[in-house]
């Protein structure tokens, strides 16, 4: 097998055989002309089953997470929906982590609540905490996110998925702060990575999508009926955008890891900072994990600051270069006030996060703006 950075470019991108156009041509058709009934090309009947420029992002997206089947959707969160609707039925039990994605709380406690499932929460970095949540409770499924959103908590992959596996249970891991360039968690013993598509692989604040993928053919069969029969599939040009992103994924996430590593030196000591969270300081409670699981730390910094909530509230709303928006992973520098904005809608529950918390996506401009920006804002802070 090729190297990661060669599986980026070349994996699911082969050249058109008809034309040899490079790039694999965009598909903007929503059906296939049978020769005779049935007789269908390439197995292309109708767009909604399969449009070859998703099939080639698939294609990407098993061959960089090591899995055999991969499933493109309209979002991270229709990806999220149609993996729950595969693996949980009405009675059965989750277990997520107690600070997971705001939004796939919501969907796992609002919407698949309403249907019979169960959630239970539990901080995934307290190993014996989830040995007695999975004998108490014998969850289905293991949801995981790590580094996590947004306290960037680590959790070790290969040693949840050896307790879910003894107990019969589904370990799925959402890969989106990592992405497969810095972790692969279906090689650590993962069963199912999720991915929101509109983070770092597509990469450029361009288009919303998501992923699933597996290992497993019985798993893969099933989550494909559902992708087919639920229908919130990738629109063939988020495809296509999102395979454009995938090329760069590594020189980029190696951008983005060194610009966040400059930033996190750069402000560790401001006195207006009362912590930064990053898994690549040694202090961090989860950095051997992170080392041990993780090629490098990413582009992830989230601050907690001195001044309280108007602090942080103060400091999203004057940087220049970062900009004040939700979402992540882009090659623009963003910054965002989770309480109020991305964790919004998980206020009052065990996943609420910190009134002092800024999140920062780090992106690939220069570190030395970058950082004379985000210092400016610091300095500016009251004291
Ligand atoms: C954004 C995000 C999602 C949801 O994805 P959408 O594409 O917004 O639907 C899920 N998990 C994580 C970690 C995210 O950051």
């Amino acid at each position: 097998m090729t190297e990661f950075n060669t599986r980026a470019i070349h994996d699911g991108q082969t050249p058109d055989p008809t034309t040899g156009a490079v790039i694999p041509p965009l598909y903007l058709t929503s059906t296939f002309k049978q020769d005779g009934i049935g007789g269908l090309r390439e197995g292309y009947e109708y767009s909604r089953s399969g449009n070859p420029t998703r099939t080639a992002l698939q294609d990407t997206l098993a061959s960089l997470e090591g899995g055999t089947h991969a499933f493109a959707f309209a979002s991270g969160l229709a990806a999220e929906d149609t993996l729950l609707r595969a693996t949980l039925v009405p009675g059965e039990k989750i277990l997520v982590g107690n600070d997971a994605y705001g939004g796939t709380y919501r969907l796992i406690n609002r919407v698949h609540g309403e249907w019979g499932i169960t959630n239970l929460t539990v901080d995934f970095t307290d190993l014996d905490a989830v040995r007695a949540a999975v004998a108490t409770h014998a969850p289905r499924v293991l949801w995981v996110e790590t580094p996590s959103n947004p306290l960037l908590r680590i959790v070790d992959i290969a040693a949840v998925a050896e307790i879910a596996q003894a107990s019969g249970a589904f370990l799925v891991v959402d890969n989106t702060f990592a992405t497969p360039s810095l972790q692969q968690p279906l090689t650590l013993g993962a069963d199912v990575v999720v991915h929101s598509l509109t983070k770092y692989l597509g990469g450029h604040s361009d288009v919303v999508g998501g992923a699933v993928i597996v290992r497993d053919a019985n798993l893969a069969e099933h989550i494909g009926f559902l992708q087919n029969a639920v229908g919130a599939v990738a629109a063939p040009f988020d495809s296509w955008l999102v395979s454009r992103g995938l090329k760069t994924l590594g020189v980029r996430i190696d951008r983005h890891s060194d610009n966040a590593e400059a930033i996190v030196a750069a402000i560790e000591q401001h006195p207006a900072v009362e912590a930064v969270l990053y898994p690549g300081l040694p202090s961090h409670p989860g950095h051997e994990i992170a080392a041990r699981q993780m090629r490098r730390f990413g582009g992830m910094v989230s601050v907690l600051l001195r001044g309280g909530e108007a602090a942080a509230r103060q400091l999203v709303e004057t940087t220049t270069l970062f900009t004040l928006a939700e979402s992540l992973g882009g090659v623009e520098s963003l910054i965002e006030y989770p309480a109020a904005m991305t964790h919004a809608s998980v206020a009052g529950t065990a996943l609420e996060v910190p009134a002092n918390l800024v999140r920062i996506s780090v992106g690939i401009e220069d570190a030395r703006d970058l950082v004379a920006d985000l210092t400016v804002a610091l300095d500016a802070l009251p004291a």
